[in-house]
């Protein structure tokens, strides 16, 4: 699998801008096809402690997966971020994550990292940094 994903403008945007709306962690899915995300879903963080954990929305997965089967863009992978500002994978991610080839996102203080959830990854056993380039936004 490469070690890039592609992402625009805007979606990265996006991104950026939920992180900062929020105390505690926030969360959404990653949509589109191999190594290009072709769209963001933000998801309510469904955790029962929020400022240090992020939970997906299980409901809100759900209708992604289901989307997904009438034709629209794969789950691909999923962003959080860190209000504590280090925007690298924690050991409670690595403990959390299955090794599948997901895409994370994570942003701390502003800096967007991404990654992909492997076995023997190079941080924490479990990921393995990704590259992120930024496309231009789709033309209309
Ligand atoms: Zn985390």
């Amino acid at each position: 699998m490469a070690m890039s994903v592609d992402i625009s403008i805007t979606d990265r945007q996006r991104i950026l801008d939920h992180a900062g709306s929020s105390p505690d962690e926030i969360c959404g899915l990653l949509l589109g096809e191999g190594d290009r995300i072709v769209a963001v879903q933000s998801c309510a963080n469904v955790s029962a402690a929020p400022a240090t954990r992020f939970e997906l929305d299980p409901a809100a997965l759900i209708a992604a997966w289901r989307a997904a089967r009438r034709g629209g863009p794969r789950v691909i992978g999923h962003y959080h971020s860190h209000p504590s500002g280090d925007p690298r994978p924690s050991a409670t991610d690595a403990a959390e994550a299955a090794a599948d080839g997901a895409i994370w996102i994570i942003v701390g203080d502003d800096v967007m990292t991404a990654w992909r959830a492997v076995e023997h990854g190079a941080v924490h056993g479990r990921f393995d940094p990704v590259a992120i380039a930024i496309v231009p936004d789709p033309s209309p």
